[in-house]
Parts: C-alpha cells; structure tokens; sequence
C-alpha cells in the first residue's frame, strides 16, 4: 500500500488502459480520480470495480482537450481534496487517415487531446505538486510516436511531442522532487484497437516478438512501478510496453 494517503489523477480513466490504471492504483492505496469525457457509465463502473477491491475513487468529468474545462476541474480537485500528488496523462484519441486526405480538423483534435490535453493537466497538477515537494506524473505515449505509422500523422506526432514534453518537465520539475516519465504502449487491446480488422490484427501479431497484443494491465504495471516507491530515482524516461515490436 506504497500510495496510502496520495491522490491520483488518470485522464481517460473510464475505459481500456485508463481503467486498469486507476484499478491498480487505487488498490496501492490511493484515491483514485476517475476522469471521463462522455461516458459516465463506464467511470461509474471503474468506481465500482475499486470500491469492490476495497480502493477508493471518485469519478470527475472533464475534456482534457478544452484548456479553461480541464484547468478548472484540477483547481476544483486540489482545492477540494488537499492535494494532487500523482497525475497519469492518458487520455487519448485516434483520428486515422493518410496525409493527402487528412483534414486539419484531425490533425488539430489530435494534437488538442493527445499533446496539449497533457500540458494543461499537467501544469495544472504541478501547482500542488510544487508546493508538497513530491508529485509523479506518467505521460501514456506510444509505440508510434517513436516508430510513426502510415496513417497516422497526427497521432505520431502527438505522441513524439508527449516525449518531448516528459523530458522538459522532467527537468523542470526535478528539484522540486516530481518525477516525470512516459510510458509507450504496443498494440493493446482496448476500443481503441478493437476496430482494427481481423487481418490487420493478424498482421501486427506476426511482427510482435512476444506473438500477442498486450493487456491494459501490461501497461498498468509499468505507471505502478513509476509512481511507486521503487523508483525514486527514475526521471525523463520512458518504458516501452510493447512484447518487443519497437526496441
Ligand atoms: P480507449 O479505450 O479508447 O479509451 C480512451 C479513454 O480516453 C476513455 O476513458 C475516454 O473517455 C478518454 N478520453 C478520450 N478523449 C478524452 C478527452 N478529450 N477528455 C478526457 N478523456 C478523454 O483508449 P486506450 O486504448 O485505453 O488508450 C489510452 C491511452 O493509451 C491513449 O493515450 C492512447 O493513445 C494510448 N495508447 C493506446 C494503445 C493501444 O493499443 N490501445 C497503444 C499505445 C498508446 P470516455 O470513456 O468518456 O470516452
């Protein structure tokens, strides 16, 4: 129960990877705040989930993507709770489509969400975090941000940018005792890969070392072991969820 007494923020909490986040930092001991965009009923069962396992847990709607809505609700939070000491940006979309066709609408929603959702939630975090002199926050980037995809312009290039985000903040912030990493998933399965064909699946499978897509607690592990107390002395880095398809 390394997070006894922290509060924990996980953008995106409601469903896939976000859930197993919250799940397992919740049971680690910590106050979970459950965010969501549209989707109540699945925060609302996230909640459940923790309270079943003896966790604690509240559900807090927000758009990550809309500065003044997501800055108000983390003030609201901090003010409300004490403090905010662990922040999980994780909240993220897809807008597929080769370049030639992709509409600046795409490009702009997915860098809003991905990229700039995370500034906002995370300079909002580190008010609190400044002042306690301890906070930990963990970007979800990915796979593509580091190895781009065909198809995926926009959401490589917020993701790449989350790296470059994770290490500024890592240096800004490190004297004030807040660790800030990344963490870059493979192919998991959630929503958000569930719409991939069959034989897309198939395909990505075969170039997998590990020969399988990954679980939202694959990835759930590696935040636990960022924000827990095994690794104090980890900052700036990222660690790749992946079964080996990116090395
Ligand atoms: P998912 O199953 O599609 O869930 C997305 C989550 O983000 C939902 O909780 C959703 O809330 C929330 N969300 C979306 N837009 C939001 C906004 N504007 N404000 C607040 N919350 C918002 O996605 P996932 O697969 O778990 O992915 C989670 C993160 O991991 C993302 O950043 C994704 O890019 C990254 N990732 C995923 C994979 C993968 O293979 N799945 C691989 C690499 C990286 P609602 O329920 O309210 O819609």
């Amino acid at each position: 129960m390394s997070l006894k007494g922290k509060n924990a923020l996980v953008t995106g909490g409601s469903r896939g990877i976000g859930r197993a986040v919250c799940i397992r930092l919740a049971v680690m001991g910590a106050h979970v705040y459950i965010n969501y965009v549209s989707n109540p009923e699945a925060a609302e069962e996230t909640r459940q989930t923790i309270l079943a396992a003896g966790g604690t847990a509240d559900v807090l709607a927000f758009n990550v993507a809309d500065p003044a809505q997501a800055e108000g609700a983390i003030k609201k939070l901090i003010h409300d709770a004490g403090s905010l000491d662990i922040l999980v940006n994780n909240a993220g979309i897809t807008r597929d489509g080769l370049m030639a066709r992709m509409k600046e609408e795409d490009w702009d929603t997915v860098l809003d969400t991905n990229l700039k959702g995370s500034f906002i939630c995370a300079k909002a975090a580190s008010r609190a975090m400044m002042k306690k002199r301890w906070g930990r926050i963990v970007n979800i980037s990915s796979v593509i941000g580091f190895a781009g995809n065909a198809g995926q312009v926009n959401y490589a290039s917020a993701k790449a940018g989350m790296q470059g985000l994770t290490k500024s903040m890592a240096k800004e912030f490190a004297s004030r005792n807040i660790t800030v990493n990344a963490v870059a998933p493979g192919y998991i399965v959630t929503d958000m890969t569930s719409t991939l064909p069959e034989e897309i699946q198939e395909k990505i499978k075969a170039e997998i070392p590990l020969a399988c897509l990954g679980k939202p607690e694959d990835v759930a592990g590696a935040v636990a072991y960022l924000v827990g107390d095994d690794s104090t002395y980890i900052t700036g880095q990222t660690i790749h969820v992946n079964g080996g398809m990116y090395m």
